[in-house]
């Protein structure tokens, strides 16, 4: 049975909503450069991907994902400068969060999830939930409906230091320039495969890049894969080990977040 709600009709949806614990995962991405040899959509692809496997583990619905996401940084996704990469700016992403969510209060969730696969979107996204569920709770003192509580997280925060060390081998270059990386790399070698080329991997040092922002940018200052760390030592296996980990690790985090049951813990359990 899927678990994503462009798969179901209304009338399913709304059973499965009302039946289940109320759980509503929203992926959210981005449309972004990653270098020559990822699709632009990796972001959201590796969100819904996970929120897949957490909806899976914890009871629960995949919203179809937001697609767009928040302009990319130089410091952290190349910039915004380079072609390909389509960004939303900043009242957008909020707007977009707020609406969601008191869509998804309507519809009866009463717990949101918003799994982050871009690295620039997380303020926006907590900008409008929190609107958004303040503006629930100042109704909800009239009415018991709409009680509705969100979680916000990216997913990269659930990957445990004893898998960076595993993976990376002592050179892992930090999250902000994981980008199209070893890690976005070996989870969509892992998840699809057949949209990654690794014979396009230019394998370049780490971005030198200053402690400051410049705008405009300086477009010299992205290393030409467009690419802020190698890809070269991405794995499927490495991917797999990943998508295990983070997902058992996300699951845990809802299922105490919101007092869930731990019912199917296996589902998600790593090989070790
Ligand atoms: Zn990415």
């Amino acid at each position: 049975m899927s678990v994503f709600m462009e798969d179901l009709d209304a009338f399913t949806y709304r059973e499965r909503l009302a039946s289940g614990n109320r759980l509503v995962i929203v992926p959210v991405g981005s449309v972004e450069q990653h270098g020559p040899h990822l699709p632009l959509t990796t972001d959201v692809m590796l969100a819904r991907a996970m929120s897949a496997r957490l909806a899976k583990a914890v009871g629960g619905l995949v919203a179809a994902p937001i697609l767009y996401g928040y302009k990319s940084q130089q410091r952290s996704g190349g910039g915004n400068h380079l072609g390909g990469t389509t960004s939303l700016d900043a009242t957008t992403m909020i707007s977009i969060a707020r609406t969601l969510t008191h869509e998804f209060a309507r519809h009866g969730a009463e717990r949101l999830v918003f799994v982050n696969g871009h690295f620039e979107n997380y303020q926006f996204l907590y900008e409008g939930v929190e609107l958004a569920t303040a503006e629930l709770s100042s109704r909800g003192r009239s009415s018991t409906s709409q009680r509705l509580e969100a979680m916000l997280l990216s997913y990269w925060d659930f990957v445990d230091q004893g898998t960076i060390d595993e993976i990376y081998a002592g050179s892992f270059p930090g999250w902000d320039v994981e980008h199209g990386g070893v890690l976005e790399t070996s989870l969509m070698l892992h998840l699809h495969p057949e949209l990654v080329d690794l014979s396009r991997v230019m394998d370049l040092p780490p971005a030198d890049l200053p402690r400051y922002d410049l705008l405009p940018v300086r477009s010299e200052l992205t290393p030409a894969s467009g690419c802020l760390s190698s890809a070269a030592r991405a794995s499927e296996g490495a991917g797999q080990l990943l998508m295990e980990r983070t997902t058992a690790a996300l699951a845990r985090a809802v299922e105490d977040a919101f007092a869930l049951e731990r019912n199917n813990v296996a589902l998600v359990a790593t090989s070790s």
